[in-house]
């Protein structure tokens, strides 16, 4: 890959940055902290916007005692005329002004513009109004030739600088520091230009996420309340049934690495998702493989999602290879139609909880939460499975401890591709540097816009299998693992 150039990545972050907090990927929690890192962010932008709203003019500069200012803005009206000016302060905290003349008239021509010359800058400058102008010194002479034409010391009296207390300027001391060049007046004003540019922009932008934001939060089918109420109370009141009975699934699988032959994928038979006993109950990063295998597990989060779910299954069945969808049971309900596919395509089915609620859960929504999702993911595929995900990754509060009493293989990830969060270049990167034998590779299929995921996905996998890499479902991986103690001890 070629190094990009700095500009895009930064765009392309600060997209990403934007596309993570508009998504609010989990809403039970991320309502709240989304919004507030939005406003964050509108702040920053706001910054920005401000103080390249805010840009003085040519004169304000001038004004200000800037010398590129007084010097640009008489060159701009003496510069038909063949004469170049320079400004500059003396020590004394004078202004000095030099001009060269240029054009090959002669010497008597230029002596004689004198008078006009004189009068023709200091008014000029005294139109300025400036407190930091008061004397001011001209220079004429030859461009090329060090003898001075003449000169002439004036002082310029204008409102601006007739009230100050001492008669000497104070070019040279406040040349140093702009905002100091500003009378009392003209430093009320700016400020008060600064903060109104400051304070638009802000409102403007807040304003403009903010719409963005309920806009996005009514139109993403995300959790409203009233979906408690859809649900048979028997469904919230006796979780323990449908979680006892999918551990009562015995293991049905007797080749445990699946048959890698094209076109067989499609023609499996729904599968329970059962893993063995010695992962029962256990929180999972990644699996050790003593036997040398290059086993790696695709995972996919926050499904079944329109579009992108079925686009990950196309590549997936392009190449031939099974994955991991945990799904959150709030998406399954709005798109059981999807979650079917999933099912039928091969790919093992992970609980990822009702409603995707991100915070330490009490033991009652735990409960809610994976036996709703279970129920859910069940009627929409008939799978039960035994692999659960928390949301974030998240093992405090209620979930874990009450998943992992009901046999569930808590189940996380070794390399993150933070496909929430930045490009598909990265997503790439993120993955291949992580990737290791007995791997779970964490992607999203769902949750918000997945299209960098889709993206990548190719490249990911056409680069693992390269390097030797074999994908399994987790189920496979754990099999994987005992299978391998087995033949290991037997030997
Ligand atoms: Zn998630």
């Amino acid at each position: 890959m070629g190094a990009p150039n700095f500009h895009s990545w930064a765009t392309v972050y600060q997209v990403n940055v934007l596309a993570r907090t508009v998504e609010l990927d989990c809403p039970g929690r991320g309502a709240l902290p989304g919004f507030l890192v939005w406003l964050w962010f509108c702040f920053e932008a706001g910054m920005t916007q401000a103080t390249s709203l805010y840009r003085p003019s040519l004169l304000e500069l001038a004004r200000e005692g800037n010398f590129r200012a007084i010097a640009y803005w008489i060159n701009s009206l003496l510069a038909p005329y063949g004469m170049v000016v320079r400004a500059t302060a003396s020590r004394s905290g004078r202004l000095n002004i030099l001009i060269d003349f240029r054009q090959p008239y002669p010497r008597e021509f230029y002596l004689g513009l004198r008078g006009q010359l004189i009068q023709f800058i200091c008014y000029r400058l005294w139109t300025l109004n400036s407190a930091a102008i008061r004397d001011v010194r001209i220079v004429a002479r030859m461009a090329g030739e060090p003898n001075v034409l003449w000169q002439k010391a004036v002082r310029i009296n204008t409102l601006a600088n007739t009230d100050r207390p001492t008669g000497r300027s104070y070019l040279s001391r406040t040349s140093r520091s702009r905002s100091s060049l500003y009378g009392k007046q003209r430093l009320s004003w700016s400020t008060f230009q600064i903060l109104r540019s400051f304070l638009l922009s802000r409102f403007a932008i807040a304003g403009f996420f903010l719409c963005y934001w309920l806009l996005y939060w009514k139109l993403s089918g995300y959790p409203v309340i009233e979906h408690a109420q859809d649900l048979p109370a028997a469904a919230i009141q006796t979780p323990q049934t449908l979680v006892a009975s999918s551990v009562n699934v015995s293991l049905s699988g007797n080749s445990i690495i699946p048959d890698l032959t094209p076109g067989l994928i499609r023609n499996r038979p729904l599968l329970n998702v059962t893993i063995p006993p010695a992962f029962q109950g256990q929180i999972v990063h990644q699996v050790s493989l003593t036997g040398g295998e290059k086993l790696i597990a695709l995972t996919f989060d926050d499904g079944p999602w329109p579009e992108t779910t079925e686009q990950i299954l196309d590549i997936l069945q392009q190449a031939n290879i099974r994955a991991t969808f945990f799904m959150v049971g709030l998406h399954v309900q709005n798109h059981p139609e999807i979650a079917k596919k999933v099912a039928e395509a091969g790919h093992a089915i992970g609980n990822h909880t009702w409603r995707h609620l991100m915070q330490n859960l009490d033991a009652p929504t735990a409960v809610e939460e994976i036996s709703n999702a279970a129920r859910l993911i069940y009627e929409a595929t008939g799978v039960k499975t035994q692999l659960l995900r928390p949301p974030g990754g998240n093992l405090s509060g209620e979930l874990v401890p009450h998943a992992q009493q009901n046999s569930y293989a808590i189940t996380l990830w070794s390399a993150d591709s933070e496909d929430y969060y930045v490009a598909s270049p990265l997503i790439v990167d993120n993955i291949l540097r992580n990737a290791q034998p007995g791997g779970i590779l964490l992607l999203h299929d769902g949750g918000g816009n997945r299209a960098a995921t889709v993206q990548a996905l190719p490249q990911i996998i056409s680069a693992l299998q390269q390097q030797g890499y074999r994908f399994v479902t987790i189920p496979e991986l754990m099999e994987a693992k005992v299978k391998n103690r087995l033949t290991r001890s037997f030997n």
